[in-house]
């Protein structure tokens, strides 16, 4: 990311503060810290005001500070809060804004034990979240360089499947593919699932063994330059039953089905129904028990949520430059389940599908 888009996402950040009714930001999600200065360690904040920031950090990461953040930075040698509470006496912004869903009790306690008598604390929810829905084009190149890692990974990985092989052996074998091609790490614990167990959406691979004629679902996505992928495929041991066939042909469907109403203002909800629609037709809606996809970047599940509309959340329309995962399943209990997952960008007239993995049932 070129150093002056942090100013620049800062001051449109800076900009919403009046649609909001506050005159300051407290940002204590070290994604959202991330995506404005830049910052990459493990314990920071940041102030935010309409003509600046300030950035605090401990004394673990003054070095990294100085190279990573353009902005004001304070390295406290205690806790971070009476820090960002000394700024806020001297600059009195009347409302402070905090991210509600994203901060400890402790920390709102004290925060609001320590901020000065004029200033109150206003509760948000998802203010920078919403600006980080939409890539910037360095952005959506980094999440497709994850995407290709993780890909890489994923044909390299597969290669080592045999019939005995323990679930969570193929798992390592996945994670360290994908740090060899320069992942950081995986975006979240790789999940690995062979036979019944793929009927568990989030299975944790185990030591169960993949046997012959069974199915083999991975799930698996990189964390590269800080922006994650996301793809599930399929893999079939052996000769392929025609109950399997029918239920991966009918999830493919819905996922292709999925993937053709993707386009700028379309809501999420629509393209959830779409592939709920032709699931239905098969009878396995009710096995369907998730969303259809979610938003992703610096964090592996971020807004927005490609779900069915919900009552008192915002359906969220589709705009250039988003960056989802479009990801059906049906799962069977004592059978078995399918999922197909892709990482798709939004385009002027429709999207992208940035995961070039072939879509095919593998056989092995
Ligand atoms: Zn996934
Ligand atoms: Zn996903």
């Amino acid at each position: 990311v070129p150093g002056d888009e942090y100013a620049r996402r800062r001051a449109l950040l800076a900009s919403d503060f009046g649609e909001s009714k506050i005159d300051a930001l407290f940002v204590s999600a070290l994604p959202n810290i991330r995506y404005l200065t830049g910052f990459t360690g493990s314990n920071g904040a940041l102030l935010l005001l309409p003509d600046g920031a300030i950035f605090f950090t401990d004394p673990r990461y003054t070095l990294q500070a100085a190279e990573q953040v353009s902005c004001i930075t304070i390295v406290a040698e205690g806790p971070l809060i009476p820090r960002v509470a000394a700024v806020v006496k001297r600059h009195k912004p009347r409302r402070v804004g905090f991210e509600r869903g994203r901060i400890t009790f402790d920390v709102y306690e004290r925060l609001k034990a320590d901020l000065p008598m004029r200033s109150s604390l206003e509760p948000l929810n998802g203010f920078v979240e919403r600006r980080r829905m939409i890539k910037s084009e360095a952005e959506i190149a980094a999440i497709r360089e994850s995407v290709a890692t993780n890909s890489r990974a994923f044909e390299s990985a597969i290669k080592q499947v045999r019939p005995g092989m323990r679930e969570n052996e193929l798992a390592a074998e996945i994670d360290y593919r994908m740090r060899r091609r320069g992942a950081e790490r995986p975006a979240f614990d790789t999940i690995v699932a062979s036979g019944e167990r793929t009927a568990l959406p989030h299975a944790q691979p185990g030591a169960a063994r993949i046997g012959v004629k069974e199915l083999l679902l991975v799930d698996m996505g990189a964390m590269q330059g800080g922006y994650a992928s996301d793809m599930t495929r399929m893999l079939h041991v052996g000769p392929v039953p025609r109950k399997v066939r029918r239920l991966y042909r009918a999830v493919l469907n819905a996922q292709l089905a999925a993937i053709d109403t993707v386009r700028p203002g379309v809501s999420a909800a629509a393209v959830d129904q779409a592939a709920r629609r032709v699931l239905k037709s098969e009878g396995l809606d009710q096995f369907f028990v998730h969303s259809t996809g979610h938003g992703l970047g610096l964090e592996i599940h971020e807004p927005p949520r490609i779900g069915r509309k919900m009552p008192q959340q915002e359906n969220v329309r589709l705009a250039e430059d988003m960056t989802i995962t479009i990801e059906p399943g049906a799962y069977l209990a004592g059978f078995g389940g399918v999922r197909i997952e892709d990482t798709v960008v939004v385009t002027a007239h429709g999207c992208e599908i940035l995961t070039p993995t072939s879509k095919e049932l593998r056989v092995l």
